[in-house]
């Protein structure tokens, strides 16, 4: 097919599916044009790489010249970046073209999509259910089939999480891996973008494209990163796993998750074993203590991050009635334009940070983050890669937790560890629960730059 006939084909899938799914918060006026001059460059025999025409959502918290970016916030309504994102810029290059943005939680806090301004994302499994978050837009655009790439980022598990909610596969690289300029900061220790796809080989090809050196940002890995498709097609041809030590990490094996997830991931890890891998069981005593890290690491960074949307530099100015100083407008704007989880972790965040209380909570949770790098690090002497549930349920009910910020935020038990350590994962698809018939996530993890890792036994597990 034609790029012009892909990309026409996922626009009416847009148009005939998105009244219900919602996983678009604007779709690009341009991609059909685009799509053309990629057909034409074919025609005029220009050798072109594999993905391009292939169309791709984006998560709408890279920034695009050619579309508005909001981070799913009423603060940034309207805002039409004047640069792209180092990974859209290489999208283009790659003759990747850009399908729309997919909505999100508001600057990516949450694992429902349920906190975007623009209303929530389904799942298109079943619509009265959540599509994970906070890249609830991307995954659920992917397995809807109105695109077949997206990008998403992954801060505490926002690309992992809704991948495996919605059947999909989705990768959190190595942190430093991919670029993160042009990508509006959550937590800049914790964020990565990264691919969605719906087959492991995609996400690799994907995957290829964005990442890379990039001076742009100042903690972007300077390395020769070996191709993760040729790392997947070895995957794939590959006949035994023999000699591949696989370790389950008692922590995230938990009694406590959905008696489907586990039941799904044991016969997963039956059928390593029967591949010829070695099971081995490794203990992680501190990821115990990884939720409530993170959700001190993270309102931090993101407590400063979003500093700069003061009403002055960016989108959204509200005046109040009969005037008032600088501080007052500022006021006014934030109070209008952050939604009640972004509120909740600016001031949990700027807390945590105050004098007096900076040691005894930035500081704990920075010595945890330590603590559960060495726990890493001692397992992955054990074991070459390690492995869970990518989340502890299945898709929940929309609205279900959304009362319950600790509920909500427990969800991420699973996939938050890899983000402290900095380290990369993959979850893809595990099968369908027995008790409700959705989808459920097989994560695995690699040690730092070790990438590859993943997609080679991600596509022999495919
Ligand atoms: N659910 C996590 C949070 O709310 C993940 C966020 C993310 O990865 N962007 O912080």
């Amino acid at each position: 097919v034609s790029s012009v006939e892909a990309t026409q084909a996922h626009l009416d899938r847009i148009a005939s599916v998105d009244g219900k799914v919602n996983a678009f918060l604007h779709v690009s006026t341009d991609a059909l044009a685009n799509a053309k001059r990629i057909d034409e460059r074919r025609a005029a025999g220009e050798s072109l790489g594999e993905l391009a025409g292939v169309p791709v959502a984006v998560k709408d918290v890279l920034c695009t010249i050619d579309m508005p970016t909001t981070a799913g916030s009423k603060i940034l309504e309207g805002w039409v970046p004047p640069y792209d994102a180092t990974t859209v810029a290489k999208l283009r290059m790659a003759g990747l073209i850009p399908l729309g943005k997919t909505n999100m939680d508001e600057f990516a806090m949450g694992s429902s999509t349920e906190h975007s301004a623009y209303g929530p994302t389904k799942n298109p499994w079943n619509l009265d259910r959540i599509p994970g978050g906070s890249g609830g837009g991307s995954a659920a655009a992917v397995s809807a089939f109105e695109a077949p790439l997206a990008l998403g980022s992954d801060t505490g598990g926002s690309i992992r999480q809704p991948a495996s909610l919605t059947g999909s596969v989705g990768v959190k690289p190595t942190y430093g891996g991919v670029s993160r300029y042009g990508a509006i900061a959550l937590a800049s220790s914790l964020d990565q973008v990264g691919p969605v796809s719906r087959t492991v080989l995609d996400s690799a090809l994907l995957h290829d494209v964005i990442g890379g050196h990039d001076p742009r940002d100042s903690t972007s890995l300077n390395e020769q990163w070996p191709s993760f498709a040729a790392a997947a097609r070895a995957g794939a041809a590959a006949e035994s796993l023999k000699g591949l030590r696989v370790g389950v990490i008692k922590q995230l094996d938990s009694p406590g998750f959905q008696a489907g997830v586990s039941q799904r991931f044991h016969e997963a890890l039956q059928l390593l074993t029967e591949f010829g891998a070695e099971i081995v069981e490794v203990d992680a005593p501190h990821f115990e203590y990884a939720v409530e890290a993170y959700y001190l690491i993270l309102p931090a960074e993101a407590s400063s991050n979003l500093a700069k949307f003061d009403s002055v530099r960016f989108g959204l100015r509200v005046t109040p009635e009969g005037g008032g100083t600088v501080e007052d407008v500022m006021a006014a704007t934030r109070e209008a334009g952050f939604g009640a989880e972004v509120k909740r972790r600016i001031i949990l965040g700027t807390y945590a940070l105050s004098a007096g209380y900076y040691d005894a909570y930035y500081g704990s949770a920075q010595k945890v983050r330590t603590l559960i790098q060495r726990d890493f690090a001692a397992a992955f002497e054990k074991a070459d890669v390690l492995v869970s549930p990518s989340a502890p349920t299945t898709a929940f009910k929309l609205g279900e937790k959304l009362d319950d910020p600790m509920a909500m935020y427990l969800n991420d038990v699973t996939t938050i560890p890899a983000n402290l350590a900095g380290i990369p994962g993959m979850g893809l698809p595990m099968g369908l629960a027995p008790e409700d018939g959705l989808p459920t996530g097989f994560q695995i993890m690699a040690p730092a730059r070790g990438d590859a890792r993943l997609y080679e036994l991600g596509a022999t597990l495919e």
